[in-house]
């Protein structure tokens, strides 16, 4: 018998964060999602954590093109779940982060050439210092008339959470500043760096009239989730083989609302109490939670509250840096998944 257990902890690790569930589908609730993933270098491999190789990157491509799904530009992504619309089963959509130059030389061709909509975040201030490695805003001009979106990133790639409202705002102001001098333009969507956020941040991109937000945590998008924080799946040389890719492709949104402590950023309580309503109509006793806690991946404790809400005991505190959660649950073939990050003092 498979090792149950470990291979899904192995799945959890792949993208290091992720989402999912259900059963029988009720008729009210809309449960096809959309898998986001995010590169940021591409064949820089002195930088494992952050790049995948290029023929991970190629047998990436080479699947979704041979194959059949629903790839959409991350803008209608976002459309759909704003207008409470469907995802087409199967959509997925692309996203690259801080604009290095090894995307536009390794990887940008060959989304070109299968005519993938790519969506690439920008922390402006790098760019405008013509940072050894990044691209320059010439390639990002001609990424745009080729085709490309640009997302805003912020200006510096700040921890956002970590400081003061005003110097954020004044991040987010600068970058604006830039986007508008070097393309003419303010870009709508927008990604957390290091996909860290918190309450207060959040009320910042509402100050801002940021509609939304994507994060780094992994899981399938549904249009019930918090639209400013979405989840993606992040993709390096350790979790990126082709194996782990298609099961994120193939992967369904576990439904969930309410979900509590409502606070991304943990500074006092390092040991939530983590409830939420699973509205996928699934078998709550199939369900199976993990998260880092102590520093290590565990198998967590779930009690079920009422008959759609469950509480999550944590067996033990998460430790400084990034606390996740995945829980999974296969219903047919088929694995349903819900991630989630929180950012720990
Ligand atoms: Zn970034």
């Amino acid at each position: 018998m498979i090792n149950y257990k470990k291979f899904l902890i192995s799945i959890f690790c792949l993208v290091c964060y992720l989402i999912p569930t259900h059963t029988s589908i009720s008729e009210t609730i809309k449960d096809n999602g959309a898998s986001v993933f995010m590169y940021h270098r591409i064949g820089e491999s002195t930088y494992p954590s952050t790049n995948v190789t290029i023929e991970q990157f190629n047998q990436h491509i080479n699947y979704i093109s041979t194959n059949s799904f629903n790839i959409i530009p991350l803008s209608d992504v976002l459309d759909i779940i704003l207008n409470n619309q469907e995802f087409t089963r199967n959509t997925i959509s692309f996203s690259i982060d801080d604009a290095y130059e090894s995307f536009y030389l390794n990887a940008w061709p060959k989304f070109r050439e299968n005519n993938i909509p790519v969506t690439l975040f920008i922390s402006t201030e790098i760019i405008d210092n013509k940072t050894n490695g990044y691209m320059t805003w010439d390639q990002i001009r001609n990424f745009i008339n080729e085709g490309g979106q640009v997302g805003q990133h912020t200006s510096s790639h700040i921890h956002m959470p970590l400081n003061s409202k005003e110097t954020v705002k004044k991040d987010i102001l600068n970058s604006h500043k830039s986007f508008v001098k070097e393309l003419g333009f303010i870009p709508e969507l927008f990604a957390y760096p290091y996909g860290e956020t918190s309450k207060e941040v959040i009320n910042i991109l509402k100050e801002f009239n940021i509609s939304h937000a994507f994060g780094q945590h992994s899981g399938v998008i549904s249009i019930y989730d918090n639209e400013y924080y979405l989840p993606r799946f992040s993709l390096n040389e350790q979790f990126g083989d082709l194996d782990r890719f298609i099961f994120a492709v193939k992967s369904l949104p576990l439904i969930i609302k309410d979900f509590m402590p409502s606070e991304m950023y943990l500074t006092d309580n390092l040991k939530p109490k983590i409830e939420f309503s699973i509205e996928s109509n699934i078998d709550i006793n199939q369900l199976n939670c993990f998260a880092n806690t102590g520093g290590n991946w565990s198998s967590q404790k779930i009690t079920n509250i009422t008959e759609k809400r469950v509480q999550i005991i944590l067996d033990d505190s998460f430790k400084s840096g990034r606390g996740r959660i995945n829980c999974t649950v296969q219903r047919d073939k088929n694995w349903h998944w819900f991630g989630y990050q929180f950012l720990i003092k």
